[in-house]
C-alpha cells in the first residue's frame, strides 16, 4: 500500500490530522494508496512556508527560475514510463494515452512557461507631451491552483507551472481522486532543487483541503479547474474577499458536421473527440450536430467504426477505452444512460456495463455508447455526462445548426466539420465557444488563450494570458 503524503515546505509530511482517504485503481476496483486528508492546519503550513520563501523566489532572475523548471521537465521525462504507469493506475485511461499525450504535456507545460518567464515582457505607452507610462507585472504572492481528475498530472502542471513562472509560491491541490502523479512530481521537484516552499502540494478532499485554500486570506488567487458547480462555490467564497479568480469549468460541446466535409477525416477525428479518455476530456464533442443528408450515412460509418473500439485493460496497448474513473461516476454515466432511454433516446450502439474477466474483473466499464432522437432541450442534451456518450442531432440549415450549438448554458469548444472557407469563419465567428477548431479537435498551440465562455468559466489559461493572471499590472508614469 503506497502512501502518498503532502509537500509542504520542501519536505514530504503526513497531514496533521493523521487521516487518509483510499485511493483506488478504477480499472482493478482494489484501494492500493493512501492520500492525505488534508484540512486548515495543513494548509496554515503550507502558507507560512510560501510567504517564508516568496520574497526570494520572487526576486530569484528569470533565468534561474528557468533552469529549475527545465530540470524538472527533464527529470519527468526521465521518468516517463514510471509517471505514465501512475497515471494509468489511478485514472482508468489507456497507457496509449498517458503516454502520448498526458506524460509528455505535463513536461511539456514545465518547458513552455519556463521559457515564457524569460520571455515575458511588458508594455509602455508614451504621451505626446513626452510622459511615459510603463506596466510592472509583479507576481502576485502565494495563489492556490485546483485541478481535476481526468487529465491529472496535465491539467496540474498546466496551473501551477506558469503561477511559479510568474515569481508566485503556489498551493496546489489535485483531485483527491488522482494524487499519485502529483505525488510523484514532488518528489522529482525536490530532487531538482526548487527552493522549499516555492510549491506546496495538498492533498485531499475539495470541501476540506480545496476549500481551505479559497477560504484562506493570505491566498490571493485562485486557478480552478472542474465542475460548474464547485466552481460556483469556489467563485461565492472568493468574490468577496475580492480574490483574482481563473475558472474553467464544465462543457456540453457540439461537433458541427456539414455535408461538404471530409468525410473520411471528420469520423476519424469524430471518434477521438468522442471516446477519447473514456469521453472524459472536458473538450470532447458529446452533442454530435450532423447535416441532415448526411445523417444517415453519418450514423451507419459512425456506429460501425465505435463498434471497432477495444474497450478492456488500460494497461494494454491496444486498447482504446479504458476504466471510467471511479464508482461515483461509473454510476453517474450510468444513470444519464438510464434518463436518455427514459427521455425517448435510442441507444444505437453501447449503453452497457461491461464485466471483464481476469485483473479488471472489479473494474468499471463502460461501452462507448451513441443515442440518437432526443430534443436539443431534454437533460441528455443539455447537462454534462463526462463519459463516452454522445448524441447525435440531424440539422437542415446553417442557423439551425447554430441555434442547437448554442442551445446548453456551456460554451467551452466546439468543432465544426465544413470545406466551405466562408462558412467555417461565419459559423466559428456565431458558436459561442472560447476554443472552435475548423477541421480538427484538440489541436493545442500553447501560445492561445484557453477558457470558456457563459457557464464554462470565467478568465483564459494558456501562454501570456496565464502570466498575466498570475501578475498583478501597475502602471507607472513619468513625466519627463
Ligand atoms: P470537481 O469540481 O468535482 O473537482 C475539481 C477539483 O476541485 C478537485 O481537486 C476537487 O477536490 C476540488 N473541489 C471540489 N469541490 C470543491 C470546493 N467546494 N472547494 C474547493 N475545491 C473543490 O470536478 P471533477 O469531477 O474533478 O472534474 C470534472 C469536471 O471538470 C467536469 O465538469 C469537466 O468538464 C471539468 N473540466 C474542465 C476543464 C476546462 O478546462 N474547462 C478541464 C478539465 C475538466
Amino acid at each position: 500500500m503506497i502512501k502518498i503524503q503532502n509537500y509542504i515546505g520542501g519536505k514530504l509530511i503526513d497531514p496533521a490530522g493523521n487521516g487518509f482517504l483510499p485511493n483506488v485503481n478504477p480499472a482493478t476496483g482494489e484501494v492500493y494508496s493512501q492520500v492525505p486528508d488534508s484540512d486548515e492546519r495543513d494548509l496554515e503550513l503550507a502558507v507560512q512556508s510560501a510567504q517564508k520563501v516568496f520574497p526570494q523566489w520572487s526576486s530569484t532572475p528569470a533565468q534561474e527560475r528557468c533552469n529549475i523548471m527545465m530540470r524538472i521537465a527533464e527529470l519527468i521525462e526521465q521518468r516517463l514510463d514510471h509517471f505514465v504507469k501512475a497515471e494509468v493506475n489511478d485514472s482508468g485511461k489507456t497507457v496509449s494515452l498517458a503516454s502520448s499525450l498526458d506524460i509528455p504535456r505535463a513536461a511539456q507545460n514545465f518547458r513552455f512557461y519556463a521559457t515564457a518567464a524569460v520571455q515575458f515582457a511588458t508594455e509602455a505607452h508614451v504621451m505626446e507631451s513626452g510622459t511615459v507610462n510603463y506596466t510592472l507585472r509583479q507576481p502576485i504572492g502565494v495563489v492556490g491552483c485546483i485541478s481535476p481528475w481526468n487529465l491529472p498530472l496535465y491539467l496540474f502542471t498546466w496551473k501551477i507551472v506558469p503561477a511559479l513562472a510568474a515569481g508566485n509560491c503556489v498551493i496546489g491541490k489535485p483531485s483527491e481522486v488522482t494524487p499519485m502523479t502529483a505525488f510523484e512530481l514532488s518528489k522529482v521537484c525536490i530532487e531538482a532543487g526548487l527552493p522549499a516552499g516555492v510549491l506546496n502540494i495538498i492533498h485531499g478532499l475539495g470541501p476540506n483541503a480545496g476549500m481551505s485554500i479559497v477560504k484562506h486570506p493570505a491566498v490571493k488567487a485562485i486557478s480552478f479547474t472542474g465542475s460548474t458547480r464547485a466552481g460556483r462555490e469556489i467563485a461565492a467564497t472568493a468574490a468577496p474577499m475580492f480574490k483574482k479568480l481563473s475558472l474553467e469549468l464544465g462543457g456540453k460541446n457540439p461537433n458541427i458536421i456539414f455535408a461538404d466535409c471530409d468525410f473520411e477525416k471528420m469520423i476519424q477525428t469524430t471518434l477521438k473527440s468522442s471516446f477519447d479518455n473514456q469521453g472524459e476530456i472536458c473538450l470532447c464533442g458529446s452533442r454530435i450536430i450532423i447535416e441532415k443528408s448526411i445523417y444517415e450515412k453519418f450514423k451507419e460509418r459512425f456506429v460501425a467504426e465505435t463498434k471497432k473500439l477495444k474497450v478492456g485493460d488500460p494497461l494494454e496497448k491496444e486498447t482504446n477505452v479504458g476504466a471510467i474513473v471511479s464508482k461515483q461516476h461509473f454510476d453517474k454515466i450510468n444513470y444519464h444512460i438510464q434518463l436518455a432511454k427514459e427521455e425517448g433516446g435510442k441507444i444505437l450502439t453501447g449503453g452497457n456495463v461491461i464485466k471483464m474477466n481476469g485483473r479488471c474483473e472489479n473494474g468499471w466499464f463502460i461501452e462507448p455508447t451513441i443515442i440518437e432522437g432526443l430534443p436539443w432541450n431534454c437533460r441528455t442534451n443539455q447537462e454534462e455526462i463526462f463519459g463516452p456518450v454522445v448524441t447525435l442531432l440531424p440539422f437542415e440549415t446553417e442557423e439551425e445548426a447554430i441555434r442547437l450549438a448554442n442551445s446548453t448554458e456551456y460554451g467551452l469548444s466546439a468543432s465544426i466539420w465544413t470545406q466551405n472557407l466562408s462558412r467555417a469563419h461565419r459559423v466559428g465567428a456565431q458558436v459561442q465557444s472560447g476554443i472552435i477548431w475548423i477541421n480538427c479537435w484538440l489541436l493545442r498551440d500553447l501560445r492561445t488563450p484557453f477558457g470558456g465562455m457563459k457557464n464554462s468559466g470565467v478568465g483564459s489559461e494558456g501562454g501570456f494570458e496565464a502570466m498575466k493572471f498570475f501578475t498583478e499590472a501597475k502602471n507607472v508614469c513619468i513625466k519627463l
